[in-house]
C-alpha cells in the first residue's frame, strides 16, 4: 500500500473516463474506477501515480514546502485579482441608428434627447477610473451607438490623456459600434488613438438584417468593417455576434460568413435575458438550442482548423486556456470572484455607476439593485459601498452551494447578476440555473472532443490557446 495524502481534487465522468480536476485546473483523463483505487492506496500503474504526484492530485511531502508551490500556482490563476478593476465601460448614449430584435440596451431613436452621457459626467466618470490601482485601463465606450457622440468620445480620451501624464498607466481604448456611420472624423480619431473596434456581425445578411431590424444593415456593417480595416489594419477591427432565434438554424453559415469576412475567429454569444431579449418567452427551449447550435458551430470549426485554416471560437479558447495554461485568462464572465466590479465597471450615461454591462441593462427596466452610487460620488463609497459588499458575499463559486462541489468550478464563474435576473435571487439556485446548465455543457462538451478525439483536436485547441 502506497502512503500519500490526498491534496483537493474533483472529478467527473464522461465517455466512460474518469476525468480527475484539481484547484489549478489541471486534469487527468483516467480509467473508470481510478478514484476508487487512489482513494483505497491501491494504484499499481507506476506512470499514473507520478502523473498524481506531480499533478498535485497526492503529495508525498511534508505539506508545507509543497504548498507554497500549488499556493504560487494559484495565485497565477486568480492573477486578474491583481489587475483590480482594468475594465471601465463607459455608456455614452441611449441614441441608436439601429432597431436590434433583441436590443439589451434599450435603445432610443436616433434624435431622442436626454439620454447622452453629459460632458461634466464624464469628466468625473475618468477622475474615478484612475482611482482604480490597475496598471492597466480600458476605456470601452457602449451605447446605444456610442459614435453618434463623438465629442464625448473625444472629451473623454483627452481628459484621460491628459490625467495619464501623471498617473502613467497602460491606456486602451475600444469603440463598440455598428459601423453604420462610421464618419471620416471617427476614424481619425480612432487612428490618432489606436482606438480598437468592436462591431456586431451576426452572419450572413439574411440572418444580421432580420436581428438588426434594418434592411441595409449588414451592407453597412460590411462597409464600415472595410472602411476601418483601410484606416486602422485589419488587427483593429473585430466583430462580435449574438445568436438570436433565427441564428440558432445556422451555425455552419455564421462560421462561414466570419471566415469569408477575414476573422481569424468568432465569439458565439448566447443571448442575455435583458433589454427588448428578456420578451423571450421560453428561455429553457432557448438555452438548451443554443448548446446544440453550439457543439455543431464548435465541431465545424475544428473541421475547418483541419483544412490548415487558423480559426478559433472565442469562448472555448477561454475555457480551454483554463484547462490547458497556467495562466489567467480576465475575462469577466468566467471569474470567481466575479469580474463585476472586480474587473469591469460601467459608467452610464444617467450619471450613475454600475456593477457591471448586465446591471445598467437592468436598471433600464426599472430595476436598480446593482447602481453602486454616482460619478461624482467618492471611490470608495462606490466601489466599496453597500451592494459592493452585498455582492461580494456571493461572488465566488468556491463558497457558493452547488459551485463549491462542481468538479469544473476552476473553468466556470459565478455571476450573481443572471442570477439575479434570472432566478430573482442573486445567489442562484444552480440546478435550475441557465447560465450553469450551459457553461456545464460546454465545459463537458470540450473534455468529451478531448477523451474522444485528443489526438486530432488537442493541436488545435494548443494553437487557440497561444
Ligand atoms: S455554475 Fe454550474 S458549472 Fe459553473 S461552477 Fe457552478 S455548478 Fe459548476
Amino acid at each position: 500500500m502506497r502512503k500519500y495524502a490526498l491534496l483537493p481534487f474533483n472529478f467527473i465522468t464522461i465517455l466512460n473516463h474518469e476525468i480527475l480536476i484539481n484547484e489549478l485546473g489541471d486534469f487527468i483523463i483516467t480509467p473508470i474506477g481510478t478514484v476508487q483505487k487512489i482513494l483505497s492506496h491501491s494504484i499499481s500503474d507506476e506512470d499514473l501515480y507520478k502523473t498524481l504526484v506531480s499533478n498535485f492530485f497526492v503529495t508525498e511531502e511534508i505539506l508545507p514546502s509543497l504548498l507554497d508551490i500549488y499556493a504560487s500556482r494559484l495565485r497565477t490563476k486568480k492573477g486578474f485579482l491583481d489587475d483590480k478593476t482594468s475594465l471601465h465601460i463607459f455608456v455614452l448614449t441611449l441614441r441608436c441608428n439601429q432597431n436590434c430584435i433583441y436590443c439589451q440596451a434599450s435603445s432610443q431613436e436616433e434624435t431622442s434627447k436626454h439620454c447622452s452621457m453629459s460632458l461634466e459626467d464624464m469628466t468625473a466618470s475618468v477622475q474615478m477610473m484612475f482611482h482604480s490601482p490597475s496598471p492597466n485601463l480600458t476605456m470601452e465606450f457602449q451605447g446605444g451607438e456610442p459614435s453618434l457622440e463623438i465629442d464625448l468620445i473625444r472629451h473623454g480620451i483627452e481628459t484621460a490623456e491628459e490625467i495619464n501624464k501623471e498617473k502613467n498607466r497602460k491606456l486602451t481604448y475600444v469603440l463598440c459600434t455598428n459601423c453604420r456611420k462610421l464618419s471620416d472624423d471617427m476614424l481619425e480619431l480612432c487612428k490618432q488613438y489606436n482606438i480598437l473596434i468592436s462591431t456586431s456581425l451576426d452572419g450572413p445578411s439574411y440572418i444580421h438584417n432580420k436581428n438588426r431590424g434594418r434592411e441595409d444593415s449588414y451592407e453597412k456593417t460590411i462597409a464600415g468593417i472595410n472602411k476601418a480595416r483601410a484606416v486602422l489594419g485589419n488587427e483593429f477591427v473585430s466583430a462580435l455576434m449574438t445568436t438570436s432565434e433565427l441564428a440558432l438554424d445556422y451555425p455552419k453559415e455564421i462560421v462561414d460568413e466570419y471566415v469569408s469576412d477575414g476573422f481569424n475567429g468568432i465569439f458565439l454569444r448566447a443571448l442575455n435575458p435583458y433589454g427588448l431579449a428578456a420578451q423571450n418567452e421560453d428561455w429553457k427551449r432557448y438555452n438548451q438550442r443554443f448548446i446544440s447550435f453550439y457543439k455543431t458551430a464548435v465541431d465545424y470549426i475544428i473541421e475547418i482548423n483541419k483544412h490548415g485554416i487558423f480559426f478559433r471560437e472565442e469562448y472555448a479558447s477561454i475555457i480551454l486556456r483554463k484547462m490547458l495554461t497556467p495562466y489567467t485568462t480576465g475575462f469577466v464572465d468566467l471569474q470567481s470572484p466575479a469580474g463585476t466590479i472586480n474587473s469591469v465597471i460601467v459608467y452610464n450615461y444617467d450619471g450613475y455607476v454600475y456593477a457591471s454591462d448586465e446591471s445598467r441593462m437592468l436598471a433600464e427596466i426599472h430595476d436598480y439593485s446593482f447602481r453602486l452610487g454616482k460619478v461624482t460620488d467618492k471611490y470608495e463609497d462606490v466601489f466599496c459601498g453597500s451592494v459592493a459588499k452585498r455582492m461580494g458575499k456571493i461572488w465566488a463559486n468556491e463558497a457558493l452551494a452547488g459551485c463549491s462541489s462542481c468538479p469544473i468550478k476552476v473553468y466556470c464563474g459565478a455571476d450573481p447578476v443572471r442570477h439575479h435576473s434570472t432566478q430573482g435571487d442573486m445567489y442562484g439556485f444552480r440546478p435550475t440555473s441557465l447560465v450553469c446548465e450551459k457553461n456545464k455543457a460546454i465545459i463537458e462538451y470540450l473534455f468529451s472532443l478531448i477523451v474522444e478525439r485528443g489526438d486530432e483536436v488537442l493541436p488545435i485547441f494548443r494553437r487557440w490557446v497561444k
